[in-house]
């Protein structure tokens, strides 16, 4: 990078001061998977979140199990430099990195190669996605979906468009964020995962997830007392509480490491992605739990929607000054200001203390 152009920027992006700082901003990523198309949906996205956040310069990783067309990636490159304003075009045509990634047809779909990943029949399995969609589950009878949920569960952050990356922040087409925030910066020292919002999991999708989660021990089992209290039902079981992966942040560090490899994978060799129709969230979900400390979880209170669900910051400060469009309201209560999650600057805040009314 020429002199010139990093002066511009420590100017510009206050917290680069240093050529170290840049490194450090650049080892961070918008990872985004997607299909040739949601082209128009994504663009809508992108645009949105260059409009939200402080310095718009960030790498895109897309990725795709199958081949992108070239219209695909020659729209969105364009899109992504030109959606910034004119002052900050000049910056962002050096400084953004977007790279599209092919995933390998045995990482996406194992039962491509199914001698080396289950013993059960393709006959049985097929019948039980079969049994599922007539039940109404919800992608019950779709392979691709369930690739894509084993894919974001336990392999995303090994692909290799991701090498040298510590962060990323996972994007969906047609999502919007309502409110400003920087995904990276606004992370305390330390935190490994963040969220925005959190939901309860159709149980259908998941019979025997949370039997398959105790049978996996370890000597520090449960030491994670705080964290477990998210996911407890009162008592011991799974009260179906996930982090709605769709907007996360998180260390590649912390999934690359033989510790959650491990915990995937004893998952993984059940075969429940493909028997049953576990999603993502709920799996990350367990591994925060069971592998991180309260204070390396962050709430990032930021509005947020995924159709059909939306989070809205319940504080009137907070919505203020992050120039939120949304407003918060609980229309059994008929009243403004009632954040979904709670949390506090060390973790989860008890239930007694968490509405906050307002207006
Ligand atoms: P939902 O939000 O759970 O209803 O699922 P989505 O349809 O939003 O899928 C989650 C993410 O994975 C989105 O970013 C999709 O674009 C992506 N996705 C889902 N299925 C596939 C697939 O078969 N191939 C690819 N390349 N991406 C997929
Ligand atoms: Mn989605």
């Amino acid at each position: 990078l020429p002199d010139d152009l990093f002066d511009e920027i420590r100017h510009e992006i206050l917290s680069i001061k240093t050529r170290a700082d840049l490194t450090k901003f650049k080892q961070n990523a918008i990872y985004i998977l997607v299909r040739n198309y949601e082209l128009d949906s994504l663009c809508k996205s992108i645009l949105n979140f260059l409009s939200r956040v402080p310095h718009p310069y960030f790498d895109f990783i897309i990725m795709n199990d199958k081949p992108f067309d070239p219209f695909f990636i020659n729209q969105i490159t364009k899109f992504i430099i030109n959606s910034n304003n004119p002052t900050t075009k000049k910056w962002a045509e050096r400084l953004i990195t977007v790279k599209f990634g092919l995933i390998k047809a045995e990482i996406w779909d194992p039962l491509e190669h199914k001698e080396d990943y289950t013993t059960i029949p393709m006959s049985v399995i097929e019948s039980r996605w079969e049994q599922q969609e007539e039940q109404g589950i919800l992608y019950g009878g779709s392979r691709s979906y369930r690739n894509m949920c084993r894919f974001q569960s336990m392999n995303f952050y090994n692909h290799p468009s991701l090498d040298g990356y510590k962060y990323t922040m996972r994007m969906e087409p047609g999502v919007e964020y309502l409110c400003n925030f920087d995904p990276f910066e606004e992370l305390r020292d330390g935190v490994k995962y963040a969220f925005t919002l959190s939901l309860v999991e159709y149980p259908e999708t998941i019979p025997s997830l949370f039997t398959t989660y105790l049978t996996y021990k370890r000597d520090e089992y449960y030491r994670n007392r705080e964290l477990f209290e998210f996911i407890n039902d009162g008592i011991g079981g799974y009260n179906l509480c996930h982090f709605w992966t769709n907007f996360e942040v998180i260390s590649l560090d912390w999934v690359r490491s033989e510790e959650y490899t491990r915990f995937m994978e004893h998952f993984d060799k059940t075969a429940g992605f493909y028997m049953e129709r576990w999603g993502d969230a709920p799996l990350r979900t367990l591994a925060v739990v069971e592998l991180l400390r309260i204070d390396e979880v962050q709430w990032l209170d930021i509005g947020y929607l995924h159709p059909p669900f939306v989070s809205c910051p319940g504080d009137l400060k907070t919505r203020t000054e992050r120039q939120c469009t949304c407003e918060p309201y609980d229309f059994e209560n008929d009243i403004l200001g009632i954040s979904l999650v709670y949390m506090n600057e060390d973790g989860f805040e008890k239930d007694d203390e968490e509405e906050e009314e307002e207006e």
